[in-house]
């Protein structure tokens, strides 16, 4: 298949090419060229498909998602983490990495991916989250209470098909009596989790909106933190100096308040998401002027923040951290899949064929990602 672009971002912060076409063979990009000949497909303009760093299928915005998780059944989960793959992978999102589900249906979800039984992006999935006796997340969660049941822990997610580890260093929104601001595994839990996922190859996330939980991830040898809220200037430089990155997970708080009238979110969701909203834009601007490397994930799942639109995700990395477009499609695409590791999300030779078909120059309009004309994961047709 030849892809014919009017203007091609590929992910990087080059600028980007005008008028060339993308020679697709065997579901990799072979080549990328001056645009002439016949071509297969056209369109004003070609990026790579996005990448979601952090998402929960199982979660479809349902306003307490915490309810949801105690109405449902695994399997009526599992069936709406399904109907979930296909929506991302229809609406652009080619790679996702699931942090936290019930009953493995994430790597259930992913498996089915592979084996091509159902429509969605490539994955990697963490599996249960691993918290504190009651800590955040505890009903998707493994509970985790000294460093030895940590290392236990890691060993029975990678048992049931993990490939990352997904570690609860603070209190969170979704659950209640969870102090957003407290720290929640300890350092030498955090420590004994990491050392063994690292020991065999798998990449930790920190769910962490605390200053101390940062921290704590951070100088436990963390991969990245995940919403990052209440960073302070010493958090910073730990970043920077160990290269850990952030998914500022601006939609998840952002929707919450946009639908703060209706009902059907506890108050709890509520007053958190309020008190962590209002910290949230100053601590993550000052961390990317800073040159904290920032990936692109959503939280999609959570509160009316549904997988289909993480196109608005890559929007407010522009519109509230100041980005350019083309550096929100960059941290939404290369630097997520940087990340998550399974490939390096960009347009490039050798590179799986994962493009977005847009109407207009997305270096132009950052809101042409909402609606792709084509999306082709691996070269096929989604
Ligand atoms: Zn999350």
């Amino acid at each position: 298949m030849i892809v014919r672009a009017g203007i091609l971002y590929d992910g990087t912060l080059e600028p980007p090419k005008q008028n060339v076409d993308v020679v697709i063979d065997d579901g990799r990009v072979k080549e990328i060229r001056a645009a002439g000949g016949e071509c297969d497909r056209q369109a004003a303009c070609v990026t790579p498909g996005l990448v979601n760093a952090h998402a929960h299928l199982e979660g479809s915005g349902e306003p307490d998602m915490m309810a949801m998780i105690e109405t449902t059944t695994p399997n009526q989960r599992l069936l709406r983490a399904v109907e979930n793959a296909r929506k991302s992978v229809k609406a652009g999102i080619t790679t996702i990495r699931d942090v936290g589900s019930s009953n493995a249906i994430a790597q259930d979800v992913r498996d089915a991916i592979e084996e091509g039984r159902v429509p969605g992006p490539r994955m990697r999935a963490a599996g249960n989250v691993l918290c504190m006796t009651g800590g955040h997340g505890w009903p998707i969660g493994r509970a985790v209470d000294s460093p030895w049941e940590a290392r236990k822990a890691v060993r029975e997610q990678m048992k049931a098909g993990a490939d990352c580890i997904k570690l609860i260093a603070t209190g969170g929104v979704m659950t209640k009596g969870a102090v957003p601001g407290n720290a929640q595994l300890q350092p030498d839990e955090l420590e004994a989790a990491i050392f063994e996922a690292h020991r065999h190859g798998l990449r930790c996330a920190a769910h962490a909106i605390g200053t101390e939980g940062i921290k704590n991830a951070l100088r436990a040898g963390i991969d990245s933190i995940e919403h990052g809220t209440m960073l302070d200037d010493e958090a910073i430089e730990l970043f920077k100096q160990r290269n850990v990155y952030l998914v500022p997970t601006l939609s998840a708080p952002t929707c919450i308040l946009a639908h703060i009238e209706e009902g059907g979110m506890p108050k709890y969701v509520k007053d958190k998401a309020r008190n962590v909203n209002e910290i949230m834009l100053t601590n993550i601007r000052k961390a990317y002027d800073a040159g904290v490397r920032i990936a692109g994930g959503s939280d999609a799942g959570t509160p009316y923040n549904y997988h289909e639109n993480y196109a608005m995700e890559v929007e407010l990395m522009w519109s509230l951290l100041g980005m350019t477009p083309q550096q929100a499609l960059h941290a939404a695409t290369a630097v997520a899949a940087a990340l998550i590791g399974l490939h390096r999300g960009l347009v490039a030779i050798g590179e799986p064929a994962d493009l977005l078909l847009l109407d207009r120059d997305a270096g132009k309009d950052v809101r042409s990602l909402q609606d792709p004309q084509l999306v082709l994961k691996s070269g096929v047709i989604q």
